[in-house]
Order: structure tokens, then sequence, then C-alpha cells
């Protein structure tokens, strides 16, 4: 855990969400700022700073992390499909230095 790591705390039940999923090495909850009616993240407990941090090592849990994406999207009823984003350093976007995998849907898709 870092200490100073938001999603550490949400992982270590220290700061409160709106959770979607959680097993022992991985939780979903709420995006605190939702850009679609619904908008959740999934992220693992381990502390990896972003998907530029992760190692080989790694490899089984970000399978699983995407893994569970359809699964919750479609229990969060998101049964037409849904769009997934991973923000990678600052240039990508990414304020959270933890790696989460946004998950969303159920507007009007913007094309990308
Ligand atoms: P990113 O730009 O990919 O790093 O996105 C970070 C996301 O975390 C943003 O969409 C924020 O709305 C979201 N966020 C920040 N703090 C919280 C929180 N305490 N609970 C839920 N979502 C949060
Ligand atoms: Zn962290």
């Amino acid at each position: 855990m870092s200490s100073d790591c938001i999603f550490c705390k949400i992982a270590a039940g220290e700061i409160p969400c709106r959770k979607v999923y959680e097993d022992s090495d991985v939780l979903a909850f709420h995006d605190i700022h939702p850009v679609a009616p619904v908008h959740f993240m999934i992220i693992p407990k381990e502390h990896i700073a972003s998907l530029a941090d992760a190692h080989a090592r790694h490899e089984m849990l970000l399978g699983r992390i995407l893994m569970l994406a359809p699964t919750l999207a479609k229990e969060q009823g998101l049964t037409d499909g849904f769009r997934t984003v991973i923000n990678t350093g600052r240039g990508g976007g990414q304020e959270v230095f933890h790696l989460h995998v946004h998950v969303f849907g159920g507007g009007k898709p913007r094309p990308m």
C-alpha cells in the first residue's frame, strides 16, 4: 500500500466508495465524477502506479481485471456494450496514479 494513494485507501476501506465488486485481489467501485450514466472502475488492490509500471508478474492480475469488465458491466445494466479506458501517465491524462480500468456506458458514445 502506498500511504498517500487515494485508491490504496479505498482498497483498504479507509475511504468509502460505492462498491461494485470485491475479491481478495481486485476492487471495483463507481467513479465519483461519472462521464456516463454508468461509470465504474476496476483496480488491483496492490498498488501499481500505472499500466507502464506493471510487470510480467502482474499478467494474470491484469487479465482478471479485463475479464471482469464485461461481467460487471452487464450486472450494472450495460447490456448493449461499454467502453473501457486506461489512462497512463500525465500525457495519457492519468490523474490518480494507481492503475485503474474505467468502464462506462449507458449513454450515446462519443466517436473516438
Ligand atoms: P484518471 O484520469 O484515469 O486517473 O481518473 C481518475 C478517476 O478517479 C477520475 O475519473 C475521478 O473522478 C475518479 N476519482 C477520484 N477520486 C475518487 C474517489 N474518491 N472515488 C471514486 N472515484 C474517484
Ligand atoms: Zn495505490
